[in-house]
């Protein structure tokens, strides 16, 4: 029997060509056979948006496959995004943070379908391939200087956690602080317009050698290790709503190149990361607890920014990206005490930054000097 949506398609394209994609995950019927282009609606199909990229279908119709089911259901409306169709489906798994049915690794070898490396990072959410992507490499020859009013900075950078919950989530290991008395750490100022957002979590990037391991690129660098601070957008009140919403999120990178010396200083978080070394353990810290000012150092710092994405599926493109310009010094004891964490596989992490991302537009990179 012809499935419904293929019928409606049969009838409403003049050109349509059915054709059988052979997949890991099985057979898909595609039903265009569109270039690189984006297609937009007509009346007689209800505003259906076909988008097709490299040659790989981008939509297809597969029964009981819930990704790929937005062809029919028009209360799931089409969105125009940054010149780029997406299929928005309110109700699609594939849309919320984190997609339960699919698994992301960094290893190009994962093709699917128990596990996407970051080429296939598509097929969990379409946004991955967007081209407002993160991360990117930031060139100080195409960067303009700008001064914002006010400046960014920070409020709660000394409240001291009551505990923190250490997790090995699989992919990095993430921290969140529980703050005495329902406070909040937020910042403020800079690009975000004065709207104060809310720190989520954090949590780190890094390589399997000491020389690399940054997610962004600067000044043709790659970095030792990244961290990022996730804040969320006050307005939106939480921040699953925030982090697919419009403007919904800020990620504070913190670069670190490898030094030896450190000029003494060690960082906080190094002693507890033996406490979560298998991939989805958890373990809440009372006693070693620091604050934010511990883990950047300052708030005074240069950054650089620039709108992009989240670096892991969905590739949320509503990030105000902010990356201090100048990196703070992480020891080579401390960047193999990330390498000994393991991922789902029980492989140890020794690789856990997305490739660059490359746009054709152009990508305005802003430095504010504080
Ligand atoms: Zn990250």
């Amino acid at each position: 029997m012809v499935p419904n949506i293929l019928r409606l398609l049969i009838v409403s394209f003049f050109t349509l060509q059915t054709l059988t994609y052979e997949t890991k995950e099985g057979s898909y019927k595609k039903v265009s056979s569109y270039s690189n282009q984006f297609y937009g609606s007509s009346a007689t199909t209800n505003n259906y948006i076909f988008h097709e990229k490299e040659n790989i279908p981008a939509l297809y119709y597969k029964k009981n496959f819930k990704n790929y089911k937005p062809f029919y259901n028009q209360k799931k409306a089409s969105s125009y995004v940054n010149n780029d169709f997406y299929f928005r489906d309110e109700d699609d798994e594939s849309n919320s943070i984190e997609s339960e049915e699919k698994k992301f690794s960094y290893d190009e070898n994962d093709d699917g379908p128990a596990i996407y490396g970051p080429s296939n990072w598509y097929k969990i959410n379409k946004q991955c391939n967007g081209n407002y992507q993160s991360p990117i490499a930031i060139d100080i020859f195409n960067t303009s200087g700008i001064k914002f009013s006010p400046r960014l900075y920070f409020e709660g950078i000394d409240i001291r956690p009551s505990s923190m919950k250490i997790e090995n989530n699989g992919h990095s290991m993430k921290i969140t602080f529980n703050l005495p008395n329902n406070q909040h750490i937020r910042i403020i100022g800079g690009p975000l317009e004065n709207i104060p957002y809310i720190l989520d979590s954090f949590h780190w990037h890094w390589g399997a050698i000491d020389k690399s391991g940054s997610e962004h690129v600067l000044r043709g660098r790659r970095y030792s290790s990244e961290l990022h601070l996730v804040f969320y957008n006050s307005q939106y009140g939480n921040f699953n709503t925030a982090s697919t919403s419009s403007k919904g999120l800020a990620v504070l990178g913190i670069l670190y190149d490898v030094d030896s010396q450190q000029n003494g200083y060690i960082n906080p978080w190094a002693t507890i990361i033996h406490r979560v070394l298998n991939a989805k353990s958890t373990y809440v810290e009372y006693q070693n607890n620091f604050t934010l000012r511990d883990l950047i150092r300052t708030d005074q710092f240069k950054y650089f920014t620039y709108k992009g994405s989240l670096t892991t599926p969905n590739c949320t493109e509503n990030v105000t990206w902010l990356i201090n310009s100048k990196p703070i010094p992480i020891a080579p004891a401390e960047l193999r005490e990330f390498r000994k964490l393991r991922n789902e596989k029980g492989e140890q992490m020794f690789h856990n930054f997305r490739p660059l991302q490359y746009s054709k537009y152009d990508r305005k990179v802003l430095i504010y000097a504080q």
